[in-house]
């Protein structure tokens, strides 16, 4: 029988990807993340970032909350540097205390390779992949025009490589 529920095509598969993924999942929809790079940014390089009290619960709610304990960082103080003026040193914690009680740093990439896995086998992932913001028209109906299996949807999609856009221009 044919999967009836609605199909949604997602562009990017870091942070907010896989977490709307993962909630249309939840909430009857059947979603398709295409993410442009062919191997995802994961892992400890990149930048800290800082997850606050709704976000926190939001992990919470995924049930990814202990691997996002376990894989927290720590900032230790923050310096403000203006040219001309005195350097100012603050205290990490003391920033962030003032911001939420609920405070958890992390790599961008081991948050999204948490995310990524939480989604993974509810939510197919395509990597290598563009959907781009301007479609030209032609391009745009395709994607929009499918009702079909996710097989023609990852067709149409396929159009918007790059490399393939004068084509349809
Ligand atoms: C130094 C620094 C510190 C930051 N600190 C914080 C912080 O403390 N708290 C916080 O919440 N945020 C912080 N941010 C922002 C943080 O990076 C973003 O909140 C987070 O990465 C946003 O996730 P995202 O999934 O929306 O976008 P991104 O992480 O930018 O991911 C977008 C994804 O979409 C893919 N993509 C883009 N275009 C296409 C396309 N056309 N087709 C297919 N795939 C596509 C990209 O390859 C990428 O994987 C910081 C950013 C920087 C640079």
């Amino acid at each position: 029988m044919p999967d009836e529920r609605p199909r949604v095509l997602i562009s990017g598969a870091s942070v907010a990807g896989p977490v709307l993924a993962y909630w249309l999942h939840r909430f009857g929809f059947l979603p398709t993340v295409i993410e442009r790079v062919a191997e995802l940014r994961v892992g400890g390089g990149g930048h800290a970032v800082d997850l606050f009290g709704p976000v926190v619960e939001l992990m919470d709610w995924m049930g990814v909350l202990p691997e996002v304990e376990q894989a927290r960082t720590q900032t230790e103080v923050i310096t403000l540097v203006r040219p001309r003026a005195r350097t100012v040193e603050v205290p990490a914690e003391v920033l962030s205390e003032g911001v939420s009680e609920r405070h958890i740093e992390i790599m961008r990439g081991d948050l999204a390779k948490i995310l990524y896995e939480a989604a993974r086998g509810q939510v197919e992932y395509v990597l290598g992949m563009w959907v781009l913001p301007h479609l030209p028209a032609p391009l745009r109906r395709r994607l929009t025009a499918f009702g079909g299996s996710a097989a023609a949807m990852l067709d149409a999609a396929r159009l918007s490589k790059p490399n393939e856009l004068p084509a349809l221009g």
